[in-house]
């Protein structure tokens, strides 16, 4: 009779590991994936910090500059120039003074 509560017992407790084991792996699981998302957007937040306001073609720094009241980014070393597609609408759309804009941009007295 002793031997039959023991087997009982022990078949109770490989249940127990059986059923906790599953519950275990899928919570390791989890966490696993948690941590790898997290990961992913650690690295893509440096990536974006990395590359914030930096040329895209010799890598310093970017300004900011308001030129008729539309904003660019120029490099600080190459002195490229970049728009973002809305500012480039604004410019093409909106702004009548395209010529005199572009001889601010490039730092040419106004001719009028
Ligand atoms: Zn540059």
């Amino acid at each position: 009779m002793a031997w039959d509560t023991e087997d009982i017992r022990k078949g109770r407790e490989d249940d127990w590991f059986h059923r906790n084991e599953a519950q275990m792996m899928e919570a390791a699981r989890q966490r696993r994936e948690a941590a790898e998302s997290a990961k992913k957007t650690e690295a893509s937040e440096e990536l974006r910090k990395a590359h914030w306001r930096k040329c895209p073609k010799c890598g310093h720094d970017m300004e900011v500059e308001t030129i008729s009241g539309i904003e660019v980014e120029r490099c600080t070393s190459c002195e490229g120039i970049f728009f973002d597609r809305g500012e480039l609408e604004q410019l093409l759309v909106k702004h009548q003074d395209r010529k005199g804009f572009f001889r601010r941009l490039l730092g040419y007295p106004d001719s009028r």
